[in-house]
């Protein structure tokens, strides 16, 4: 890296009016897309969203700069990466995003819906919106604001991350030729506490997600025989949740999931934060107690906590249609957030012998690849003055920096073949944006400010 780039010669009115032009109709069209990861439409490559959704996007890509290299990778049984490259040369900038989506996940509000479009002022309502599809807009648009001059720049968007990315390793080998070793990687899939400055993740939590399936009797029987007498397969995965968490206090108490507890430089910046973020931004029920409601512990345990939740189930009938009967088996879907430090291989290992029964039940896991959580590497101080000059023009205030919940298996990853490598993740996503959640929202004024931190740090390297 060079010296920080003066942000107030990058146009920022031309950015706006990229995306209020150019971005925002192909993003709509691109939000109509059901394109699901794999692990929520195992048929994906059948049903072709995903490729619809590459294609759309990359014949936008061909239309704001014909010299741009565009393409999209396909490796057999895999899903594709649109990948562009400027046609530089020397060692890339990696900007990193994804083009799948989270499934819609229960009721939206009246007037929304997660395949269409809804402009409200500054935010863009549909499902993929803010996680991740502004990515590819924001990482294209960037680096033609940035003009010439700043190397190779690959952008690599790819299609497994809600899936906990198991395509992107077999990419990443297929490309090592290109991506060599990247000067800077730029992750787009990120996010902050607030929309009125940029954004910058100092840590991921990792993840687990395992299927857990009890089978106590080949068929069901009526209760008033079996009640009492055949075990229910409820109560056997009851009793196995409790090797894993604790149920009057939600903490999880295997001792693999923990991790060393959060670094002093980590926790001293969240007690800045706490006292300007006090409140938790949670829809939550009126009179719900919260798990942590000291506003530290509350950022602590978001971003360097362990902790459960069942996800999906399977076996249970809906409430009207139970009847009177034991029955034959129960499924639940485990996910669990995994801290920063933790080892998600041992925690994988602990969480499968957590899960077992002396009951001689039928105990079946399907236990997805293991999202190893991220901690950033120290940022330098050519980056930080970059990020700074942005946020300062944009918002009038420097950027901030917190450690987000969610993971990115693409940081990890990437970071463990190049420990050498600066990384910047950042994002739009913030209060209310839902990502995952029903009425998903792209905050546009904080898309428009990414893409100038985009510009910005690819136009500050040398
Ligand atoms: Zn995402």
């Amino acid at each position: 890296m060079t010296d920080a780039f003066d942000a107030a010669t990058m146009d920022a009115a031309a950015i706006d009016a990229a995306w209020e032009e150019r971005i925002l109709p192909t993003l709509c069209e691109y939000t109509r897309i059901p394109c699901l990861s794999p692990a929520y439409d195992p048929d994906w490559s059948e049903r072709g969203a995903i490729t619809g959704a590459a294609e759309l996007l990359l014949a936008w890509v061909r239309d704001q700069d014909a010299a741009l290299q565009a393409e999209i990778v396909t490796l057999p049984g895999r899903t594709p990466v649109l990948l562009v490259d400027n046609g530089g040369s020397g060692d890339p900038i990696v900007v990193y995003g994804h083009m799948d989506k989270q499934p819609p996940l229960g009721e939206w509000r009246s007037g929304l819906g997660p395949y269409e479009p809804v402009r409200e002022g500054d935010v863009l309502y549909g499902r993929g919106t803010a996680d991740d599809g502004y990515s590819v807009f924001a990482a294209v648009t960037g680096l033609l604001a940035a003009g010439g001059g700043h190397g190779r720049v690959l952008i690599l968007i790819e299609a497994s991350e809600e899936s906990g990315s198991p395509d992107l390793a077999a990419h990443l080998e297929n490309l090592k030729d290109r991506i060599g070793t990247p000067r800077l990687v730029i992750c787009l899939d990120s996010g902050g506490l607030s929309y009125d400055r940029l954004w910058l993740t100092t840590s991921l939590r990792g993840v687990l997600v395992a299927d857990v399936r009890v089978d106590v009797l080949t068929e069901g029987i009526h209760s008033g025989q079996g009640g009492g007498v055949v075990p229910s397969s409820f109560r056997i995965l009851r009793r196995m949740l409790s090797n894993i968490e604790d149920e009057a206090t939600g903490r999880i108490v295997l001792p693999e999931l923990l991790g060393a507890g959060i670094p002093a430089s980590h926790r001293a910046n969240i007690e800045a934060l706490a006292e300007e973020f006090p409140e938790s931004a949670a829809p939550v029920v009126e009179g719900l107690h919260l798990l942590t409601p000291d506003p530290v512990d509350r950022l602590v345990a978001r971003t360097w906590g362990a902790a459960l939740e069942v996800t999906g189930a399977d076996g249970l009938p809906k409430p009207r249609d139970g009847g009177n009967v034991l029955r034959p088996s129960t499924t639940l879907k485990l996910s669990l957030r995994l801290p920063p430090d933790v080892d998600a291989q041992a925690a994988s290992d602990a969480l499968i012998s957590a899960i077992r029964t002396d009951e001689g039940a039928h105990v079946t896991i399907d236990l997805e690849a293991a999202g190893q959580g991220w901690i950033a590497p120290p940022l330098d101080p050519a980056t930080a003055a970059t990020l700074s000059a942005v946020s300062r023009e944009r918002f009038g205030r420097d950027f901030a920096s917190v450690g987000e919940g969610g993971s990115i298996p693409f940081l990890p990853d990437l970071q463990k073949g190049f420990p050498g490598t600066p990384f910047v993740a950042t994002g739009v996503l913030g209060p209310h944006s839902n990502a995952h959640g029903p009425n998903e929202a792209l905050h546009i004024p904080m898309a428009k400010a990414v893409t100038q931190a985009v510009a910005a740090l690819l136009g500050s390297a040398g």
